[in-house]
């Protein structure tokens, strides 16, 4: 609901935002060690909603380089603008005034948040925005002075003036906080909205926020997101999807129960939104679309700079080529070990060593010999997939949130290495995987959270590794608690994990720790099958420490560049 300003005193929302289900319950367990899933659930404000959002709202075509720096600003503008219309106000706009506050000033100018509210208000949407026009339209903005509200008309609009970066304000809401205020011919303000971006392009504000704590799914910028709506949707929340399941030992119990995967299950509930036809259509598009971003990635010019500042070479296109020449020679299609054991009764090299100055060593010396050709094609596959995906984000161009873009490239380079290199139905493979790692996003986001602002990059990188690991524990066969272990392993070992990107960029460490984490999914996953699936630690358990771990975090290590590699890395 906007807003409306009766009274021009008012610069505010009208009621406070206190008690808000996400926000409560982060509080409240703060500082408590590992809680019992009894007394979790009975102090749980939230415990009647369950985990379940639709797939294609923890998977949406965006752009980059953030989900909830560039996508969900971008949307926040958009439902700002859509309510101006529904109150028929937007002729009455003259001037608007937007406050980046939070993490959302202090690293927006390098994530992109100032142009992607200037887009929100012309209108555009981050799944449908031509990227390539964005460039020469933020320029004719800043030129002119002057914006096109929702893409109908002119207002005066000088983002010098009238974009402000709050870097020393955080409402206490979130940290990813943004409020649009709308005023007439006589400056007078007459409608404002606070909006928060709480990671993967999600978007709350007042009301969705108070009802319905982070379980939303609210990325359809069409949808009237006014309060009616939204009783509606925690209605559907509690009552309305076949198979509901709030946490991960809930959805072992409802897989065992109906004799069904996890992406049977997932496919079930979805069935409450979407024909048959629309889930296969919408799954393969995300796929498509996924696909579409690694080869932008591969063939993009070697000579390629990523905007920013930092000056950063385009790899992926330099490293597929090195791929496809064959340098790392056949893959082994034959089980064999080679034995690194080293004979100690034989006198070995150190009898002869490489050359006098250094005969205590038999070490390579300087200048070293050519490097050895290393079989390894899985990890470099693996990698120039992820930084391929990761580079387009980087550039600003098109990817999927998956479930964040600063963690785009993780789930798309293991699904396009299974699919190149081990499956036999890609179809189904691909529905599979994506259904799969679409629970246990479910998961993360509702025990705890996929915002970095909140829970430093374990938060998106670490849970795209674990999605990842997910999913393809799934499609090699896995059992149910094969996969949830897999997840587990996923995320296990990258607790802790900050978010430091240098110069505000989702550059570095964003880029390559993508592919670390698609390597890691991989190795998760094995680790996991090559088990029965009982393990020590629960996926349940993981997630708990990860949000605890994330709470516990300094602001400066969680999208806020005032720690880690950003203060340690110069820019020049
Ligand atoms: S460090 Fe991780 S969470 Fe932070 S911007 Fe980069 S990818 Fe996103």
């Amino acid at each position: 609901m906007l807003n409306i300003i009766k009274n021009t005193a008012l610069y505010k929302l009208s009621r406070p935002m206190a008690g808000g289900a996400l926000i409560g319950r982060i509080r409240h367990y703060g500082s408590s060690s590992l809680a019992t899933e009894q007394c979790k659930e009975k102090d749980d404000p939230n415990a009647e909603h369950h985990a379940v959002v639709s797939t294609f709202d923890l998977f949406s075509i965006g752009v980059g380089p953030s989900s909830s720096h560039t996508v969900g600003p971008m949307r926040a503008a958009k439902f700002f603008i859509n309510d101006l219309k529904e109150h028929q106000l937007l002729d009455k706009v003259y001037s608007l005034r937007v406050d980046m506050f939070g993490s959302l000033a202090l690293t927006g100018k390098g994530h992109g948040t100032d142009n992607a509210i200037l887009m929100g208000i012309e209108g555009e949407t981050p799944d449908c925005i031509e990227t390539s026009t964005i460039a020469p339209r933020i320029q004719d903005i800043h030129t002119n002075k002057s914006i096109h509200l929702d893409g109908t008309h002119r207002i005066t609009f000088d983002p010098a003036k009238h974009l402000i970066f709050n870097y020393f304000k955080t409402l206490p809401q979130h940290p990813n906080g943004m409020r649009l205020c709308a005023f007439d011919k006589n400056t007078t303000m007459i409608a404002t909205n606070e909006y928060f971006s709480i990671g993967g392009g999600f978007v709350v504000k007042e009301e969705t926020q108070m009802d319905h704590g982070e379980n939303v799914f609210y990325k359809q910028e069409d949808e009237d997101p006014g309060a009616v709506v939204v009783a509606e949707r925690k209605d559907q929340d509690v009552a309305v999807v076949s198979l509901p399941f709030r946490n991960a030992s809930e959805l072992v119990a409802v897989c065992k129960r109906e004799k069904m995967t996890i992406a049977q299950v997932v496919y079930e509930n979805e069935l409450k939104w979407s024909t048959p036809a629309e889930i296969r259509e919408k799954l393969l598009l995300i796929w498509n679309t996924m696909d579409q971003s690694i080869r932008n990635g591969v063939m993009a010019t070697t000579e390629d700079r990523l905007p920013g500042g930092l000056n950063i070479r385009r790899r992926a296109p330099g490293l597929y080529q090195k791929l496809l020449k064959g340098l790392y020679g056949p893959v082994p299609n034959k089980p064999m070990y080679h034995g690194s054991q080293i004979d100690l009764s034989a006198s070995g090299s150190l009898d002869h060593p490489p050359n006098g100055k250094h005969a205590h060593l038999s070490l390579s010396v300087l200048p070293k010999r050519q490097r050895k050709k290393f079989l390894l094609p899985a990890l470099d596959y693996l990698s120039v997939y992820a930084i391929a995906v990761n580079e387009e984000n980087a550039a600003g161009n098109r990817i999927v949130t998956a479930p964040t873009n600063g963690a785009a490239g993780t789930i798309p380079s293991v699904l396009k290495y299974y699919l190149e290199f081990v499956s036999e139905d890609p179809e189904n493979d691909v529905m599979e995987f994506l259904l799969t790692t679409a629970a246990i996003g479910m998961l993360y986001k509702r025990g705890a959270s996929i915002s970095a602002a909140e829970m430093g990059c374990q938060g998106e990188v670490g849970v795209a590794c674990s999605m990842a690991a997910g999913g393809f524990a799934a499609v090699l066969g896995g059992t149910v608690e094969q996969v949830e272990n897999a997840a587990e392993i996923g995320m296990e070992h990258n607790l802790g994990l900050t978010c430091d990107p240098v110069n505000g960029l989702v550059q570095v460490p964003c880029i390559e720790r993508n592919a670390l984490a698609a390597v890691k999914a991989v190795a998760a996953a094995q680790l996991a099958l090559n088990e029965e699936g009982d393990h020590r630690v629960s996926l349940d358990q993981v997630i708990e420490t990860m949000r605890q771990t994330g709470l516990d975090m300094m602001s400066k290590y969680k999208e806020t560049s005032q720690g880690g590699l950003a203060v340690n890395v110069p820019l020049c």
